[in-house]
């Protein structure tokens, strides 16, 4: 891309967020409305397409909007929704459909409404292609059956991003389809794992003939393993590079920690 044309996106997206700031300011602005207007100027994801909460620019801006907003302390949607900022929302702008995308992204943006995803089985991890869960179309619904494990958030969302086997005679990989089920569905059973910490946010999910409208298939059927490649890819991503809050954040928790300790027991070698 030419360097005037990466200096003028640069420009403008720095333009926008001080307008964002400055027309709502973050202490007077409750948090979801900050967050409603940061999606319609195209700042919450830069590089998605315009009018889906991006300016079609390149992702290496965001950082500008979200250093800005940091320092004038604004709300973060990935703090807010960390799957559905990170994974569940650049999987539904390149596989969702136009309603898809003008249903899903703004209030998951917001922290409206939460994502989880439902990936995982007590059986397949790591080897996710082998999954079990089903899927049955019965007319315009599918019939969800099966057992999640590992779900994030599952306990507060609205959505969930759900991978299941739709075809048992297709190669495993070929099998899968991805829909978005609503958690709050009949059949729908979220059972917290508790931690040694004693805080639960992990789930077991139960699905016990859930019914899922086919139009909310994301992607083709058949199509559920790529789809996942996207999440997953944007899940390296999302944990890699989270948006730094201010005065906090892993890198600068450790930085803390390692300054508290005494000066001769800084040195790794010590430490080892
Ligand atoms: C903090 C956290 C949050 C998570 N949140 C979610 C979530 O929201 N949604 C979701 O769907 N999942 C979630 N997961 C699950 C996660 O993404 C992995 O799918 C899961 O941890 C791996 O499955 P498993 O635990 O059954 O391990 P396994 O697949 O049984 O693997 C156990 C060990 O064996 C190794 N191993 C496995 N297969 C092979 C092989 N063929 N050759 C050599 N080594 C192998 C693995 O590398 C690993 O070290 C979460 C996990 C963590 C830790």
């Amino acid at each position: 891309m030419a360097t005037d044309v990466i200096a003028e996106q640069e420009q403008r997206v720095a333009e926008l967020t001080e307008k964002l700031v400055s027309q709502y300011p973050p202490s007077s602005t409750h948090a979801v409305e900050f967050l409603g207007a940061q999606y319609d100027m195209g700042l919450a994801w830069v590089h998605f397409p315009v009018g889906s909460g991006g300016l079609d620019v390149s992702p290496k801006f965001q950082k500008i909007v979200n250093e800005k907003i940091a320092r004038a302390g604004g709300p973060n949607s990935y703090a807010r929704n960390p799957i559905g900022y990170g994974m569940c929302g650049p999987t539904i702008v390149e596989w969702g459909t136009a309603e898809q995308k003008d249903r899903f992204l703004r209030p998951l943006f917001t922290g409206e409404e939460i994502w989880c995803q439902l990936f995982s089985e007590p059986g397949s991890g790591s080897d996710f292609a082998g999954l079990s869960a089903k899927g049955v179309r019965d007319g315009e619904e599918w019939i969800i059956n099966g057992q999640k494990v590992w779900t994030t958030l599952a306990h507060l969302s609205k959505w969930g991003l759900l991978v299941v086997r739709t075809d048992a005679d297709a190669v495993k990989h070929a099998g899968l389809t991805a829909v978005v089920v609503d958690m709050h569905s009949q059949g729908v059973e979220v059972r917290p794992l508790r931690q040694m910490t004693g805080e639960a946010e992990f789930n077991e999910v139960y699905f016990t003939d859930t019914r899922v409208p086919v139009s909310e298939t994301l992607g083709n059927v058949g199509d559920g393993w790529r789809v996942s490649l996207t999440t997953l890819m944007n899940e390296r991503v999302a944990i890699g590079g989270a948006i730094p809050q201010k005065g906090s954040g892993p890198i600068r928790e450790a930085v803390k920690l390692w300054q508290q300790l005494p000066v001769e027991s800084r040195n790794l070698a010590n430490a080892c």
